[in-house]
């Protein structure tokens, strides 16, 4: 009974933050209108934001509550187009929440690029370089089946042609994974302005990592590497 209302109490503090969230989706130039998504999972419901809602409109009762299996259980809205995209995520991996953006940066990377190269140590948080998968529909199964599979190996992937993906714990450090993936592209973009950029190796990553872990800093995917 005490874990029951824990975990109401959770969904709907996890409602209120999607809806903060989705506000700073536009404001932070990662998505625009209504396009992009995000969601939190709490036990077996995942609290994730509706679709064709303006960010800008959208109150905690258009976020929609959904089971792992796809039944909507609250949110007076329709779900996000993709859904199965989030909720593969969650039955694949230990994660509680995504945020999938459609960043201008990432988009015009996912064009020319197969992945975003290590410019900066700090990408460590994702691995050693973010692969870009090729294009598939929105909301296809073909896209949430391809998404899911990279995903169960990485913590971020960059989708042609549409966008980004981000997993993670909190709903607030997936978010800075986020802005952080954003901040590397731009990065790596003003570097080929100057000329051939210099990619951390392997190796070199593979001493970050290790100073990380001699830091006590936690997981990798949890590191705190923005010293
Ligand atoms: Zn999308």
């Amino acid at each position: 009974m005490g874990q029951a209302k824990s975990d109401e109490e959770a969904i709907e503090a996890a409602r209120r933050d999607l809806v903060t969230y989705g506000v700073r989706l536009l404001t932070d130039r990662l998505a625009l209108g209504t396009s992009g998504n995000l969601s939190v999972r709490v036990g077996d419901l995942i609290a994730i934001t509706p679709s064709s809602i303006s960010y800008l409109e959208t109150t905690v009762e258009d976020i929609c509550v959904m089971t792992l299996d796809g039944e909507q259980v609250a949110g007076r809205a329709a779900v996000s187009s993709e859904w199965p995209m989030h909720s593969g995520i969650y039955l694949a991996t230990d994660s509680t929440s995504v945020v999938h953006t459609h960043s201008e940066e990432l988009v015009a990377l996912s064009l020319v690029r197969d992945e975003l190269p290590a410019v900066h140590y700090n990408i460590v948080a994702f691995g050693h370089t973010v692969p870009v998968l090729g294009y598939t529909r929105f909301g296809s199964d073909g896209l949430a089946s391809a998404t899911v599979a990279v995903m169960q190996d990485h913590n971020a992937a960059i989708l042609q042609n549409h966008g980004a993906v981000v997993r993670g714990k909190t709903l607030a450090q997936t978010y800075e994974h986020a802005l952080l993936l954003e901040w590397l592209a731009r990065v790596y973009r003003k570097s080929l302005d100057y000329g051939s950029p210099r990619i951390l190796s392997d190796s070199e990553l593979g001493e970050v990592e290790d100073e990380i872990r001699r830091r006590r800093y936690g997981g990798l995917t949890n590191a705190k590497v923005q010293s």
